[in-house]
Order: structure tokens, then sequence, then C-alpha cells
């Protein structure tokens, strides 16, 4: 989408370990235009698929399905940072390794938000190495939902996340993809 890498080119910050800070416009300051269009381009990608919810993760992928969820008139869910475990059973749960924290957490979705007659789209920021996606994915399968797609806003091609998931016959509309980054010079190439 070439209004993102305008976007992304102009104020992305090329931090080092292959990290790309965007907090000023797509997950700290939020840019509910730019969401707006976003939003509109996943809907016409997923147009053909039977989609009934939304779903994303806690925290930064919340503003960008809340705008997906609107602007598709579907309801929006978010897997929550679990506080506690699942002692009476009524959340689906999986373990996520977080890229930018190094480090693992849970998340939860009630079973009362996500079951088996949902069609699910998932939105997120970022696609690095799919640690996110797996976790929401096992979810989805936990509650017999059905995937019908992965809108990613920004991709990072250079790690394995969208390969994988591709490979495994997952539809991922990234509407940003970085083939390559450099810390030292700030360029960032898209593929
Ligand atoms: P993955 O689980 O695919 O390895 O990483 C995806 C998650 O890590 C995203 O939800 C995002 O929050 C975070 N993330 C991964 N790479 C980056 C990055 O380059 N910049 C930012 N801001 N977040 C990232």
């Amino acid at each position: 989408m070439e209004l993102l890498e305008r976007r992304i080119r102009e104020s992305g910050v090329v931090k080092p370990g292959q990290v790309l800070k965007v907090d000023s416009f797509l997950n700290h300051q939020m840019d509910v235009a730019l969401f707006r269009e976003m939003a509109r381009a996943w809907g016409r990608e997923f147009a053909d698929r039977p989609v009934n919810k939304v779903m994303t993760i806690e925290a930064s992928g919340i503003g960008l399905a809340a705008i997906v969820g609107d602007e598709l008139g579907l309801p929006v869910v978010f897997a929550k940072k679990a506080q506690s475990i699942n002692l009476d059973g009524s959340v689906h749960t999986a373990q996520i390794t977080s890229y930018t924290h190094k480090r693992d957490y849970d998340v939860i979705v009630s079973k009362r938000y996500i079951g088996p007659d949902d069609h699910v789209l998932i939105i997120d920021d970022f696609l690095a190495n799919g640690c996110a996606m797996e976790g929401l994915i096992a979810i989805c399968q936990q509650a017999g939902a059905t995937i019908e797609g992965i809108g990613i806003a920004i991709e990072k091609g250079f790690q394995q996340g969208g390969a994988l998931l591709r490979e495994r016959g997952f539809k991922v509309c990234s509407l940003a993809i970085v083939e390559s980054m450099d810390h030292e010079t700030g360029r960032i190439e898209f593929r």
C-alpha cells in the first residue's frame, strides 16, 4: 500500500536489532485517517470471505482492529495478556514470546467471545517471526473458529513469520512488506 510505505519512509525509524519504530503514527500516537484507509484495503482484500468477527492482540493491534471492525460493521475481540491462570476453564489461552520485549506471556480470550460459529479476520500491526500470530491461531483453533484471513500492517519480510503462515495455507495480506532495513543509514526497502 503506497500510502503506508510512504509514511514508513517519512516517519519510521530503524532501531538496532531490526526493530522498526513507527510509534508516531501506528502504535503509540495513531493516525486514524490512515487506519481508515488501511481498513478499507483489508476490506477489499477479504471481501469474498464470510468474516463475522475481527480479532487482534493487546495492545498495539487494538486501534487498527477497532477501525477495521467499524469499517466492516463487525465486532472486535482482542486477546488479553493474562494476569492469572485459567482456573475455571472459561477462557482459551496461548503462550506467546514477545519479539520486542524478549519474554513469554500468556494471552486469553473468553469462551463467550469466540466459538465454533466464528469466522475470524485477524489483524495486527507487525508480523516478524509470527509468534503473536501463532498464539492467536491457537486460540481460534481451540475455539473451533475458522480463520478467514490475516491482515498485517507491516510485515518484516526478512523474518520467517509471513512465509510460515502462507505455507500453512493462510491468506495473509500485509499492507507493507519490508524487504530490508538498515540501522546505520536508516534505509528501508520494500518488497
Ligand atoms: P512476532 O510475534 O511476529 O515475532 O512479532 C510480532 C509482534 O512483535 C507485533 O505484535 C509487534 O508488537 C512486535 N514487533 C515485532 N517486530 C517489531 C518491530 O520491528 N517494531 C515494532 N514496533 N514492533 C514489532
